[in-house]
This record gives structure tokens, sequence and C-alpha cells, in this order.
């Protein structure tokens, strides 16, 4: 009415009318109806309303819900049967790396590998089939599965390939190996220095022997070929396939570079996105070149929007990088690396927050996740307001810290997997007695701090069903350890479904746009196999999607069948 009250009373330039047109026109008014449904929403505090049916707007936003049993709309314009299927908000998967797991896809992937043969096997093997790539890039490898007692040399890959350069990234992403040629091509020899923030594993004489750890791995990693824009291209649609699959409809990408970044909007430009992205730069100059003054607007129907910035204050506790208050257990002369000093993480999260830049630091040993704790608790007062500081993955926290995160107003993103996966590598690093505050869900959440879960994908696979399943029991899929580690840590159904929805989006600032089905929000839903809150654990790993649905659309179904998406929006 207001646009028809300036239209009238203006000189009625061009663009009035059109504008009145536009908007007297009667609107195209298509609801759709999704009914015969057991849907379950579930708020950021756990609180659960069940629903029968779901209205959808044409926008593809949530009109209502109806209770079951409850008088439905007649004549919806279309009309979907739910056919008495669970009908879950749609999954929120709240750290992972979106190009990383596209690249994966379609790389040579060494993960599962049981034994160092198999991975060697499987190297020759791609290196055969890939007869004119220069380089020979992989990831996914695990010396600890391969109960090899000790970090893996550049001598046995060389005897899988010997003539062209190999490169392959540990499953956790904190150290590379390298054959010989690599090695060579990268002028790395027994004068090569240890950059800070890393460490080159050596042998007789100081010899590098292969293994490259977190800031190290630069000395190699510069000399790659960069990918082609195609490439990224074909990677990250791979990517949202690897999301869509697994019934996640938004993520949070952690270390979004310009290269990234362009993909993505080239992508979403064709109307080829679907999957919504919240993207955390990796680094100030790319939060800056991608974002400029400050955090884009949500762009693409609510699909892609550059929020933050995201730091590394440590490495992992797998390669001994994750830094702790105290040696490593198992290394008494280590305490891990601390990749930035107090002052330059203050100037980073300072820069960031200046401009409205949400701040995600990288922090899993117990002397990181203080040292941020501690920054953030410094700033608070020059950056007041709604900040939502995040700590990623928080996996070793001195119990003293752990009720900081609630006071200070810290967002914990972390990995239920990461507790079954590390169990007992971590008892190794840091003997059972030290591992009071790990993994510690339930305290984070007793302290009135948000938990966002994720799967850090590649590092894991972003199987949701399985991280509910972990996040109850802390077990793994065998049962494993009896009763749980540190069981007083596990969370309810109601809390672990929370964080992979309605947590997630608040980490990432999405709250009131998805997440939680609430009416006005974006209708992202998934079709499952099972109840979260009702299935046995063991049910629940074995859960599957039926289909996934974004913004009211079917973007992809077991059964195939989706019709390629008309639009960006
Ligand atoms: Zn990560």
């Amino acid at each position: 009415m207001k646009f028809r009250h300036l239209a009238l009373n203006t000189a009625a330039p061009l663009a009035g009318i059109a504008a009145f047109a536009a908007i007297a026109a009667p609107a195209a008014h298509a609801d759709t109806l999704v009914d015969n449904v057991d849907g379950i929403r579930v708020d950021a505090d756990g609180s659960v309303q069940r629903f029968g049916a779901i209205l959808i707007d044409d926008d593809g936003r949530v009109e209502k819900l109806y209770r079951r049993g409850a008088k439905l709309p007649k004549d919806p314009d279309y009309q979907v049967d739910g056919e008495g299927r669970v009908l879950l908000p749609g999954f929120i998967d709240g750290h992972v790396h979106v190009s990383r797991v596209g690249f994966n896809a379609i790389g040579l992937d060494l993960s599962g590998a049981a034994t160092m043969a198999e991975a060697l096997n499987r190297i020759a093997d791609y290196a055969r089939r890939n007869p004119n790539k220069p380089w020979i890039i992989g990831r996914g490898w695990n010396e600890v599965v391969w109960g090899l007692g000790r970090l893996p040399t550049a001598a046995e890959i060389d005897a899988a390939v010997p003539d062209r350069p190999v490169w392959l990234i540990r499953a956790d992403d904190h150290a590379g190996w390298a054959n010989s040629a690599a090695m060579e091509r990268a002028g790395i020899t027994v004068a090569t220095k240890t950059p800070d923030g890393g460490r080159i594993e050596r042998g007789a004489g100081g010899k590098p022997t292969g293994v490259f750890v977190d800031a190290a791995r630069q000395l190699v990693e510069t000399k790659l070929p960069a990918p082609l824009p195609e490439e990224r291209d074909i990677a990250l649609l791979q990517a949202q396939d690897i999301f869509l699959k697994r019934g996640i409809t938004s993520v949070a990408d952690m270390g979004t570079t310009l290269l990234d970044w362009q993909s993505m909007r080239r992508q979403a430009d064709l109307g080829r996105m679907q999957l919504r992205i919240v993207s955390y730069a990796d680094g100030v100059d790319d939060m800056v070149t991608i974002a400029g003054p400050g955090p884009t607007p949500w762009l693409y129907g609510d699909r892609l929007k550059l929020a933050g910035l995201k730091l590394y204050l440590d490495g992992a506790l797998g390669s001994r990088g994750a830094w702790l208050s105290a040696p490593y257990a198992d290394a008494p002369d280590q305490t891990g690396l601390q990749r930035l000093s107090g002052t330059q993480l203050r100037n980073l999260m300072s820069r960031a927050a200046m401009d409205d830049f949400q701040v995600a630091v990288h922090a899993i040993g117990d002397a990181a996740n203080a040292e941020v704790l501690d920054a953030v608790e410094e700033m608070k007062d020059n950056y007041p307001g709604d900040r939502r500081w995040r700590i990623e993955h928080a996996q070793v926290v001195n119990p003293a810290d752990l009720p900081r995160f609630g006071s200070l107003g810290v967002v914990a993103s972390m990995q239920p997997h990461h507790q079954v996966s590390d169990r007992t590598m971590a008892e190794a690093r840091l003997s059972p007695d030290r591992l009071a505050g790990a993994y510690a869900w339930r305290s984070i959440l007793a302290g009135g701090a948000r938990l966002a879960f994720g799967s850090d994908a590649p590092v894991e696979v972003p199987d949701v069903f399985e991280g509910l399943a972990d996040a109850i029991t802390r077990q793994d899929a065998n049962g494993e350890p009896f009763g749980g580690w540190q069981p007083q840590e596990a969370i309810s159904r109601e809390q672990a479904l929370a964080a992979y929805t309605a947590g997630a989006a608040y980490a990432m600032g999405a709250d009131g746009k998805f997440g939680t089905l609430a009416e006005g929000e974006w209708a992202d839903f998934v079709f499952v196999t099972v109840d979260p809150l009702l299935a046995s654990p063991a049910q629940l790993r074995e859960g599957r999607v039926l289909s996934t649905w974004i913004a009211g659309r079917k973007v992809w179904s077991a059964q195939g069948n989706v019709a390629a998406p008309a639009s960006g929006r």
C-alpha cells in the first residue's frame, strides 16, 4: 500500500510505475503442503516440537507447521505426501573445508587404506592411471591406522613412484608426506631451516625424511601447480553433492580463499549452487579482498555469505602440533606449536572485529584454548555486542576454562567424531589424567555456551547420524569403550540434534534464516530413515537420508530423479 501511495502521488517516473505494477499485480501465490510426515523441530536449547505437516510459501520459506491431526489447508497448489517418514531440519555442518572435500573426491584418496602397503599400491595405481599429471597429489593417510609406530618416509613412496613428485596430506590435514622427487623440486636439503610454527621430520645427520608438519608444509606446497579454475568448479560441485547426499543443507567453510570464493560465485551465478555456505576467510588478505569493508551481504537467496575470519593458533594432537600447557606425555621435549604470538593473535582478531567480521580461531591444545579465551576477555570491552567469537575444535581444555566459553559468549565449534577417532591417540599424547576437559560437550553446555557440531570434512566423513551416535554415547561403532569414554560428557539426543542444526546456525550468524524450521525460516529439511530421538545408537549409525530439500525444493533424493535447479535462488 505504501508503494501504491507513493506511485500515485509523485510525478510517476517510469521506474515508479514499474515498481507499482510489480507490487500490485496479483501475486502468483503458490503454496506447497508437505503432509503425512513425522516432523521434528528442535530449538537451540534442545526443546522439541513434533508436527505432522509443513506449509511452504512460494519463496520456499516455512509458512506454518501443523500438529498431527490439525486441520490442514484445503487446495494447496502443490502437495507432497511424506508417507509417514521422519522429517528433520536440514543438517548444518559447522566446520568443513569445502574445496578440500571436492578436491579429495576428484583426487587420490588414501583414507581407508588399512596398511602402508595398501596406500603405496593406491599411489602407484593412481600414478599409472594419470600419466600426464605433473605432480601426484593426494591425502588421507594415517600411520596410526597402519600400526606403523613411526611416520612414513620419502623412500617408501620412491619405491612406488620414483620419477614424479608426490605430495600426500595426512588425514588430520596437519602434515604432508613427500617423495624424493618432490623434495628435490622444492629444493629441500639437510640445510633447509625449519620455519616457525612448523616441523621437519629429520633422520641421520638432520636429513629431512619426507614428512613436513604444519607451517613446514609450505616448503613444498608453494611449489605445487595451481588447479585450473574449471578444476576448482568441478571440485566445488562434487563437494556440494557429497553434502547434499548426507542431508547437509548448510556448511561453514573454514578457510575460504579468494579462488574458492570466485568459484562459489561462478557456480552460484550459473544457478548451480543449492548448498548454503557461510565462509570464514583464510586470513586477513583474503577477507579484505573478498569482502572489503565488512562481511558481505547474504547472496543468492541466503546461500552464500562471507561472515568472518579463520585463524589457526595451533596444530593437531596427532602430529603433536596442538599447543599444550605441559609437555606431551609421549614426547617430553615438546609442547606443540604456537602458530601465532599473543600479540599477533590479538592484532588479527582486532583487525577482523573492528570491521564487524566474526572471528573463528582453531585451538586444540589447552594452552591454545586458554590463550583465545584470554584474548576474547581482553577485547570484549573494545568490541562489545553480539560478536559470536568461535573456537574451532576446543578439544583439550583446562577444566577451569570450560565455564569461560559461556561467560565470555564464545561458541564452541566441535566435532563429535574426533572424540571417537582420537581417543586412544589422545590418551597416549596426554596421559589420561590430563584429559578431564577433553571433548567436554556437556560441561561446555552446562556453562551456558553455545555448541555447534560439525565434521571437519574432509578430516572426517560428514556423517551426521554417526556424529549423533558419538555424541550421545561417546562410544565407537563397536560399542568401545564399554560405558563410553568419559561418559559424563555425553549429551542428550535433543542437545546433539540441536548442535547439528540450530546451534550450528547460530554459530554462523544464520539464526532466524534457517536451522529450526520456525515460521519465516527457509524450508530446508531432510527425510530420513530413523527418528534420532528414539532410535538406538546402533540404529542411528545405520540412519540414511532419503531426500534433501532446500528452500522448499528437493535438491537430492536417494532415488535419483531430482530436477536440475532452474535458477540460483
Ligand atoms: Zn578444520
